[in-house]
């Protein structure tokens, strides 16, 4: 049994104990006294418990316990649900070649908007309700400023993903949050076209919604893509028929994407008779109220228990 297993590992003829006393050879007559009286306190000590051990689990019936009382429930943390998708969407870009990138959640106008063929006064700026710090600083609206530092930086080919924080003069509603996050992916390189994007779309809407959800691809607006396309994703609540969720529709829209406008690379001098690329981005907190059905987006930071435990 086990405990014989310890004597003999501590207490045996070549036990732990008698090692260490072979090794009171080395030692002066003075240390030998000191530690040889201390070794066999060690081992009087070891026999002791180990005899006692044994009494106790030796005849008479086992130790009494109530097989009616409750067990001891042990807290599991869970992962927050937005924690979840933004793995799972890294993961899928990070396993088709997608580096990680970030970038500062304060921006200058130039990376949030000029850059991305957004000038001044161009009615596209409606579209991001943007929070200025000072006039040519704020807090970025969205993720693509990353994708202006790093063209700026390298030069093609250019595969990257980008993750972060964004912010907006939004009310805080059941659809609307001022912080939200946003992952964008980049592709820059000589030959990159809308086939290959479609191509990714479907295998990411695979990924992430399961292989029975059907998908659609519409044109779009967007200034730095051209053309642009929006993906929507067939209602996972009602599963296409129509439902209080997708608005009796059956669809729900779910992320932004295109072709990277040639004036965008002209403004991170990339040439953009040599190079095309794609870019695509959406809201992680979107796809976690698709992907979990959940109808508003303030359960996400309320921190509630009982909603995070059913991760
Ligand atoms: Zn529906």
């Amino acid at each position: 049994d086990t405990l014989e297993q310890m004597r003999i590992k501590y207490l045996g003829r070549k036990g732990e104990i008698n090692r260490l006393f072979k090794e009171l050879a080395k030692l002066s007559i003075e240390e030998k006294r000191i530690f040889g009286n201390e070794l066999n306190k060690l081992k009087r000590i070891l026999s002791e418990r180990i005899e006692k051990i044994r009494a106790e689990m030796g005849s008479g019936p086992r130790p009494r316990y109530e097989p009616l009382l409750p067990g001891r429930t042990t807290h599991i943390g869970h992962q927050h649900p937005l924690s979840r998708v933004f793995k799972e969407i890294t993961t899928f870009f990070e396993h088709h070649g997608f580096a990680l990138k970030t970038g500062p959640e304060i921006e200058y106008d130039w990376y949030n908007f000029e850059a991305l063929n957004i000038p001044k006064h161009h009615p596209a700026r409606d579209m991001f309700s943007s929070l200025y710090i000072r006039k040519d600083l704020m807090l970025r609206s969205h993720t693509s400023p990353i994708q202006i530092r790093v063209m700026e930086k390298q030069r093609p080919p250019i595969k990257i993903i980008c993750p972060g924080r964004c912010y907006r003069y939004d009310p805080f509603d059941a659809s609307h949050s001022p912080v939200f996050h946003q992952v964008e992916a980049l592709y820059v390189d000589k030959g990159v076209s809308f086939g290959e994007l479609k191509w990714l779309l479907k295998e990411f809407v695979r990924y992430i919604f399961g292989p029975k959800t059907r998908y659609e691809l519409r044109p779009s607006y967007f200034p730095f893509t051209e053309p642009s396309g929006e993906l929507a994703i067939s209602c996972p609540v009602c599963g296409g028929d129509g439902c209080t969720v997708c608005g009796n529709s059956g669809w729900l829209e779910m992320l932004g994407c295109g072709m990277v406008h040639p004036q965008v690379l002209k403004n991170v001098k990339i040439s953009p008779q040599k190079y095309t690329g794609y870019a695509l981005g959406m809201g992680v907190e979107r796809v976690a109220m698709i992907k979990y059905v959940i109808d508003d987006i303030r359960i996400l930071y309320n921190n509630d228990l009982r909603f995070l435990e059913q991760f």
